[in-house]
């Protein structure tokens, strides 16, 4: 026990009044309230929340930083006892797998426990991966995805029984920790996850089926500058959030609605990332954060960030369902989490049911990472918050990782739910670039190179159609059943031998034409931008006149065809020949679209 003199608990006293009159909301270095209260547009966005707490915080936050490090009472901060227990929770960590992949199902006590629990900086954490996949060559296999801003690499560890290859069939996932630099419990209880799958691998059976049956990629530091320059101990500052440039990465990708100060540019970082993710047919992810608790998902950002500032809006996306599955797994399985109980410092503020929120619900994030892995792949990812403290000292890392091992499992688990299968061709062979798409939810994904596909779902019946241009579209229906694993779902897609029938085909059969992949959203002033380029890729037409209309509510771009084909009227809705001149015309403006991204 140490003692303090009599004027520092006057210090941290005098100190917290202080900090009681500023009525800002920081988690996840998001702010917003009464500092913003009068101003409109994008500007939060663009300049509000990183630079006002740079400006006006930094000083008192590095005072409570540095009085939070010297004082392990501050650390009750954390939600502590939790007075109910999950279902998730009451299950063993192989019982959990067992439910999925059929394995011989031991007590906790069984799994090997990590050898140390201490942080780790860039060539400790180096070292760390060096050593595990020298160990563990069969089982494993580093390599780097891309190097921050000042030249260190972004390191992925690969855990599997193929290292290097995609098996077709068996669903990639990943792990992103310290995407800010200062929220260091993720890199940590990555590289404990990591020790924990390989010294188990050989003697725990749960464990070996689960890394047989799924290709794991773990990148524990996203921004290993950032936690190079943060400050142990450090409870909520900003120090070290950011890449070297001072951009916050989870500001920093392309964003369906909104382009900021903050991604305008992508990031080394970002981009090495973005690379990676589209290089590997990912499945899910979770991207570990720290300063609150809660497993969050997308979307973060709204179509009227201003509003959504004052009132935050909930942003649902086609995949809501899943979503909310996603994150409770994670919460449900985590000591506490799934209590949402707030950080204390929120408590007026925050209760999250059930430990999860929907991002845009929470605050508002434009160019957040979730999202764009969700809109420009098909890897579905969500963003866990894994504790109040950003930077806790080092004698309490054991207890993150014991609070949050159980739900690195089933959270891992979720892959092997929904649907799955092939797409071939008559011959047998593998048909890549399909889109799958489900009934009733407007969001696709495709097949991969070897014609494997992942569709995660919320238990139910589903009626699932097969498309790709030139073949014949499959339909079929499904049952996903709770805490199954996938069902397989296999189509055969017979290819359409001549132009005229593709084009006959593609009319003729309802859902065709609907399937079209939709892998981004267009705001109308884009669309009613691309429409107006048409004209000079279309010999002998000079002008294409365009037009908005309210249908439904939303405003729909209307191309009139009178000018290219007689009593065509104004395309869509009009029949026979017309139709199959407006579908081309619509067609043109996907194929367009996606040239421009
Ligand atoms: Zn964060």
């Amino acid at each position: 026990m140490a003692s303090f003199p009599w004027w520092h608990s006057f210090r941290s006293f005098s100190l917290l009044l202080v900090l009681s009159h500023v009525s800002i909301h920081f988690a996840d270095g998001a702010a917003y309230g009464t500092p913003y209260g009068t101003q409109t547009g994008y500007s939060q966005q663009e300049y509000g929340p990183q630079k006002f707490l740079n400006q006006m915080q930094d000083p008192l936050l590095r005072l409570r930083t540095q009085i939070a490090s010297t004082d392990s009472r501050l650390f009750l901060d954390e939600p502590v006892n939790p007075s109910l227990q999950s279902a998730a929770s009451k299950l063993s960590i192989t019982a959990m797998i067992n439910r999925i992949l059929p394995c011989q199902v031991v007590d906790d006590s069984q799994i090997k426990e990590p050898s140390v629990f201490r942080y780790h900086n860039y060539d400790e954490l180096t070292g760390f991966l060096q050593n595990f996949s020298l160990a563990y060559p069969s089982i494993s296999r580093l390599y780097s995805v891309g190097k921050s801003v000042q030249n260190r690499d972004l390191w992925v560890i690969e855990i599997g029984n193929n290292p290097g290859v995609h098996d077709p069939g068996k669903p990639e996932f990943k792990y992103v920790g310290n995407m800010h630099g200062n929220e260091v419990v993720g890199r940590e209880i990555l590289l404990n996850f990591i020790e924990v799958l390989l010294r188990n691998y050989k003697s725990v059976d749960c464990i070996k089926k689960m890394v047989d049956a799924t290709r794991i990629h773990i990148l524990p530091s996203m921004n290993p500058d950032g936690f190079e320059r943060s400050i142990p101990g450090d409870y909520e500052s900003i120090q070290g959030r950011a890449n070297f440039h001072d951009k916050d990465l989870n500001r920093n990708f392309p964003d369906q609605y909104a382009i900021t100060q903050d991604n305008r540019q992508q990031e080394p970082e970002t981009l090495a990332v973005m690379n990676w993710i589209k290089a590997y047919p990912f499945v899910l992810s979770a991207n570990l954060h720290g300063g609150s608790l809660v497993a969050n998902y997308p979307f973060d950002d709204n179509q009227d960030m201003s509003k959504s500032y004052e009132n935050t809006l909930y942003s649902q996306s086609p995949d809501d369902a899943i979503f909310k599955q996603l994150a409770a797994a994670y919460s449900e399985a985590h000591a506490t989490m799934y209590e949402g109980v707030p950080c204390p410092r929120y408590k007026q503020s925050e209760f999250f049911e059930d430990g999860i929120t929907n991002g845009a619900k929470w605050y508002p994030v434009a160019g957040g990472m979730q999202d764009w892995n969700y809109l420009n792949t098909n890897t579905f990812e969500i963003t866990v918050e894994l504790g109040c403290w950003k930077y806790p000292r080092e004698e309490f890392l054991k207890r993150y990782w014991n609070e949050n091992r159980k739900a690195l499992f089933a959270y891992l688990m979720e892959v092997h739910k929904g649907i799955k299968g092939f797409t071939t061709d008559e011959q047998g062979s593998p048909l890549s670039g399909v889109t799958i798409r489900v009934e009733g939810i407007e969001h696709v994904v495709t097949s991969n190179e070897d014609g494997d596909y992942w569709r995660l779902l919320v238990p139910g019946d589903y009626r699932i159609t097969a498309y790709k241009k030139g073949y014949q579209v499959d339909k079929k229906k499904a049952t996903v059943y709770k805490d199954k694993m996938a069902t397989s779902v296999n189509f055969t897609l017979k290819r359409l031998s001549t132009a005229a029938e593709t084009g006959q085909y593609d009319i003729e059969n309802e859902g065709g034409w609907r399937t079209i992949p939709a892998t981004a959203h267009q705001s109308d002033k884009n669309l009613k931008a691309g429409i107006a380029h048409i004209p000079t890729h279309i010999p002998g037409q000079s002008s294409v006149e365009t037009s908005t209309r309210k249908d439904a509510g939303a405003d729909v771009s209307i191309l009139p065809l009178a000018g290219l084909n007689s009593g065509a009227g104004d395309g869509v809705k009009s029949e026979g020949s017309s139709k199959m001149t407006a579908l081309i015309w619509l067609l043109f403006v996907c194929e367009y679209f996606k040239r421009l991204h």
